[in-house]
């Protein structure tokens, strides 16, 4: 239904994303791990959408660390895009489709998703992954944050990229003459190493998860608000943290949907000429373009 698939990518850009593309479900299915497949949330589903939001501007670069988690993301935008469209499809083609919950997976524990989302804006063609822990990047539109749809509607699957955009040909030049890209010399925790091959290609990418997490974990608001209050020698006190006037705010904040759950330092992007340089990462270029 390649009318379809138009109509859906027209939708996607008209509130706002900057790529879409449709997954190949049979390799979701062979890819990700059981449990995790598309099929286990939503067992009739035929196509996988992605799509891709633009994330920091470029003035958001220029922000401390602690205060990207609040400025730097838009994930929210491509969730309530994807949200709209599972309705769109619905309405338009009488298809049942589904936002996919960008959510972790109750039973898995804090830092297991309950889909790839990744996964699917890779096979979708729409990001490739880095050297920076496999945060994907996109040669025209850098850095983005995605969302993702299932669907009973057949569409043709897109391909993944074909070329990687990253490392960048001057991260190759820093990876010859130091043996690191920036990503893994400016990374605080060093918890990024890897090796690029002759031609200036990726031939392995390492990524400690767990000491970016322990690291980034001084970004997570509401996590250690909460543990400053538990920690409290005098109960009280430690309730009257929770409801002082900063603190109110951010249980506003993140009603509203725009919390501090979950962080990253964004060093690793800070210095990315793919993620802050990329011919459209700047949204003054966008809307040139
Ligand atoms: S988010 Fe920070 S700690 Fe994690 S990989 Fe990037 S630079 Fe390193
Ligand atoms: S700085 Fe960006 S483009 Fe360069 S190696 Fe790291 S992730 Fe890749």
């Amino acid at each position: 239904m390649e009318g379809a698939k138009q109509a859906i990518f027209e939708y996607c850009r008209k509130h706002g994303a900057l790529a879409a593309g449709v997954a190949d479900l049979a390799a979701c299915e062979r890819i990700a791990p059981p449990g995790h497949r598309p099929r286990d949330l939503f067992p009739r589903v035929k196509s996988v959408i992605s799509l891709g939001v633009g994330g920091q501007t470029q003035g958001a670069w220029q922000l401390p660390a602690k205060a990207m988690a609040y400025s730097g993301s838009t994930e929210a935008r491509a969730y309530k895009i994807a949200y709209g469209l599972a309705f769109f499809i619905e309405h338009k083609f009488g298809a049942p489709s589904v936002y996919v919950p960008p959510d972790m997976d109750p039973e898995a524990g804090p830092r297991v998703p309950l889909q790839s989302l990744k996964l699917h804006a890779e096979l979708a063609g729409i990001g490739a992954r880095s050297l920076a822990g496999d945060i994907l990047l996109h040669p025209q539109f850098g850095f983005m944050y995605y969302a993702s749809v299932y669907t009973e509607l057949e569409l043709e699957p897109d391909a993944p990229m074909q070329d990687n955009p990253c490392p960048a040909p001057s991260c190759v030049n820093l990876y010859r003459q130091t043996g690191r890209t920036p990503c893994m010399k400016f990374c605080p925790a060093q918890c990024l190493s890897g090796e690029v091959d002759a031609e200036g290609r990726q031939k392995m990418m390492r990524y400690d998860m767990a000491a970016c997490a322990e690291f980034t974990q001084q970004y997570e608001a509401v996590p250690k608000i909460l543990a400053e209050a538990v920690a409290d020698e005098v109960r009280s006190a430690g309730g009257e943290r929770l409801l002082d006037p900063d603190t109110k705010m951010l249980w506003y904040k993140v009603s509203a949907g725009s919390g501090a759950w979950f962080a990253q330092c964004f060093e690793c992007m800070r210095v990315c000429p793919i993620a802050t340089r990329a011919p459209q990462a700047d949204p003054i270029l966008r809307r040139k373009a």
